[in-house]
C-alpha cells in the first residue's frame, strides 16, 4: 500500500525532473509546451517546434483531508480520477467540470465551471494553494498569503506564466443520489428571471439549464438525496439531454449526475452518428468525451476544412440581467441549438486575468457547432465577440478568438499581466497570452 509519504517523495522526484526539463527548454530556445495525452482545447496551434515537457505522470491524489474537506492533488489529474477518489470519502470537488478528461490544472488555467458554480464560483475560486513551475525554472508555492500576485494572476493565464503541478482544492459533502427537476419555459425573459430566482434562493445543490429553442428552455435544479426510488442511467442507450424534454423529474447516482453530459459530449456526439439506436447499440465503449476528442482531432488532421462551414465553439459569460438579450441574439443571428446555460457567482476577490465584475450573477452559455456560411472565416465568432463586449461579458479563451491586439488588451489587464510575465517568465519560455490564445503560437 502506498503511503502519503511515498506519494510525496515521488512527487518531489518527478518535480525535480520537470525543473531539469524546463531548464533544457530554456537552453534550447524553443517555447515550452505541455506534453500529455488528453486535451479539451479547441484552438489548434500553428505547427512549430516546441520543447514538450512530459507531465503525464502528474495525475495523482497526494492526500485527501476529510476533516478539512480538501484534496491535495497533482496538476494534471483528470476530474474522472479526482471524483472517483473523493467519492470514497463521501465528498466531491466543490466544482467538478463535467467532462471526464478535463484536468484540475487546465480548469484553473482557464475558467472551469459546473452547475455548483452559482454557489462556489468558478473552479479557481475553490483552490486554496498551488505549486507552479514558472518560466524561471522555479517551483513557486502560492496562496492568498504566499506569492499572492501569482496566485491571483494565474487563473485564465492558459499556461503562459507556468504550469500548476500541485493544487489544494476544496471539497463538499456528497450524498449517494441526486434528484433533478426540469422546469420548462416558453420565453427567454421568464427563463432567465426564474434562473436568477433559484440561484438567489440557493435551496438547490446544482443549477444549470438547456435552451432547445426560443420557446423551449429548461431550468434544471438538482439536490443531493440519501435514497432514490429508481435511478436513470445515461451511460448507454438513454441520452441525457433528450431526457430533459421528456421528464419533469429524475434520479441519478451522484456519479451519474457529475458525468451526465460526458456520454454524449453534451449533444455533440450527434456528429459521430452514435445517437442513432442501431449504431449506439454497438458503440458503448466509444460513448465518452475522450473518444470524441480523439476522433475530432484525427479528422481535423486528415480532412480539409470546409469554407462553407464556420466552427463556432464558444463558452461566453454574460451578466444574468443581459442573458435574455444574448439568448435572442444567439438563436437569431448564429442559429445554434441546443445551448448549455450555467449560472455562476463571480468572486469578491480580483483575479487579474478574469475581467468579471465582483459579486455578480453571470450566466455561461456553451455552444459548440458548425454554422453554414458565405462570409469570410471568423464572421460569426467575431459577431459573438462584439456582442459580449456590448453586454459586459467575457469569453473563454480555450477556443478560437479573433480579437485584434488593442481590443484584447483593453479586456485583459496588460500592465498587471506584464508584471507577472516579467516576474515569472522574463525570458518568454512560454508564449504571451495574446500570442497563444489569439495568434495560436
Ligand atoms: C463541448 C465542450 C464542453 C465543455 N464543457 C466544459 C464544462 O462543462 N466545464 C468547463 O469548465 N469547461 C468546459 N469546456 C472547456 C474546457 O474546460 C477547457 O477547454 C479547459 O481549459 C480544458 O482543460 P484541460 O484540462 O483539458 O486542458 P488542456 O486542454 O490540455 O489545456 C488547456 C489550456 O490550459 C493549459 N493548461 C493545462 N493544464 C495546465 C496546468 N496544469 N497548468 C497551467 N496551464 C495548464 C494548457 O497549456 C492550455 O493552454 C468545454 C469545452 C467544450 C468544447
Amino acid at each position: 500500500m502506498d503511503t502519503a509519504a511515498e506519494y510525496e517523495a515521488r512527487y518531489q522526484t518527478r518535480s525535480a525532473a520537470l525543473v531539469a526539463g524546463l531548464q533544457a527548454a530554456r537552453r534550447s530556445g524553443l517555447p515550452a509546451a505541455l506534453g500529455k495525452t488528453t486535451s479539451n482545447l479547441f484552438r489548434h496551434r500553428q505547427p512549430a517546434a516546441r520543447h514538450r515537457l512530459d507531465v503525464r505522470s502528474f495525475d495523482h491524489v497526494l492526500r485527501i483531508d476529510a476533516g478539512r474537506m480538501t484534496a491535495d492533488v497533482e496538476g494534471m489529474i483528470t476530474y474522472e480520477t479526482l471524483v472517483e477518489e473523493t467519492l470514497r470519502y463521501g465528498l466531491l470537488p466543490a466544482v467538478a467540470p463535467q467532462l471526464k478528461t478535463i484536468t484540475l490544472g487546465g480548469a484553473v488555467s482557464g475558467l472551469g465551471i459546473e452547475s455548483s458554480s452559482f454557489k462556489y464560483g468558478l473552479v479557481h475560486e475553490t483552490v486554496e494553494a498551488m505549486e507552479i513551475l514558472t518560466g524561471n525554472g522555479d517551483i513557486v508555492a502560492c496562496s492568498a498569503c504566499r506569492h499572492p500576485d501569482l496566485f491571483f494572476g494565474f487563473p485564465n493565464s492558459y499556461g503562459t506564466l507556468g504550469y500548476a503541478l500541485r493544487l489544494t482544492v476544496r471539497l463538499v459533502p456528497a450524498s449517494p443520489y441526486v434528484y433533478l427537476t426540469h422546469t420548462r419555459f416558453l420565453a427567454p425573459d421568464d427563463f432567465f428571471a426564474h434562473l436568477a430566482r433559484v440561484c438567489e434562493q440557493a435551496s438547490a445543490d446544482f443549477v444549470d439549464a438547456t435552451i432547445f429553442g426560443k420557446d423551449e428552455m429548461y431550468v434544471t435544479q438538482a439536490v443531493f438525496s440519501d435514497g432514490a426510488p429508481e435511478v436513470s442511467d445515461y451511460t448507454y442507450m438513454d441520452i441525457y439531454y433528450r431526457s430533459i424534454q421528456r421528464k419533469q423529474n429524475d434520479w441519478l447516482t451522484a456519479k451519474g449526475y457529475i458525468w451526465r453530459w460526458d456520454t454524449d459530449w453534451f449533444w455533440c456526439s450527434k456528429h459521430f452518428g452514435v445517437q442513432k439506436p442501431a449504431i449506439r447499440l454497438f458503440a458503448r465503449p466509444a460513448l465518452n468525451s475522450r473518444t470524441y476528442q480523439r476522433v475530432m482531432r484525427l479528422s481535423q488532421k486528415l480532412l480539409p476544412a470546409s469554407a462553407a462551414l464556420e466552427s463556432v465553439i464558444q463558452d461566453v459569460d454574460v451578466p444574468i440581467a443581459r442573458g435574455a438579450e444574448f439568448c435572442e441574439f444567439l438563436l437569431r443571428e448564429i442559429g445554434i441549438s441546443p445551448v448549455w446555460v450555467c449560472p455562476f457567482k463571480s468572486s469578491d476577490r480580483t483575479y487579474d486575468l478574469c475581467p468579471l465584475k465582483p459579486n455578480q450573477l453571470y450566466v455561461n452559455f456553451g455552444f459548440w457547432d458548425m454554422v453554414p456560411t458565405t462570409h469570410e472565416n471568423g464572421h460569426y465568432n467575431r459577431m459573438i465577440e462584439r456582442k459580449i463586449a456590448e453586454l459586459g461579458g467575457v469569453k473563454g479563451l480555450y477556443s478560437a478568438s479573433y480579437y485584434d491586439k488593442p481590443t484584447f488588451w483593453s479586456i485583459y489587464d496588460k500592465v498587471r499581466y506584464g508584471h507577472l510575465k516579467q516576474t515569472y517568465d522574463p525570458d518568454g519560455v512560454f508564449p504571451d497570452l495574446y500570442a497563444k490564445c489569439v495568434e495560436r503560437k
